[in-house]
């Protein structure tokens, strides 16, 4: 796997008619290399009124978008950057930041 995005990354949207939103990853399904960020990438669903929404209307769900769409946020830099994996001890690898080296690390 090769798109480096896990759940709970804070990304931007690098191209299509959504670029320059961010928000949380939902969920990655890395089989089609394909991601869902909170509130990217709405479709609005309308729906008849039920017990719990008795107004019925319009209900917003995201779609998944293709990761290569979607670049991780470095916190230091305030912007979408690159990712570089560095070794801290023996079998353990961490996200950095290509630029200044900001650990992506997901709370
Ligand atoms: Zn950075």
């Amino acid at each position: 796997m090769a798109m480096g995005i896990r759940k709970n990354d804070n990304v931007e949207v690098i191209s299509g008619k959504e670029k320059g939103r961010r928000g949380r990853v939902l969920k990655v399904l890395p089989k089609t290399q394909r991601v869902m960020v909170e509130n990217v990438n709405l479709a609005k669903k309308h729906t008849r009124p039920t017990q719990e929404n008795p107004q019925g209307g319009i209900v917003k769900k995201e779609l998944t978008l293709d990761a290569s769409n979607v670049m991780l946020v470095c916190n230091k830099c305030d912007e979408p950057k690159r990712i570089a994996h560095k070794v801290i001890s023996a079998g353990n690898k961490v996200r950095v930041c290509r630029e200044c080296g900001e650990m992506f690390e997901t709370k």
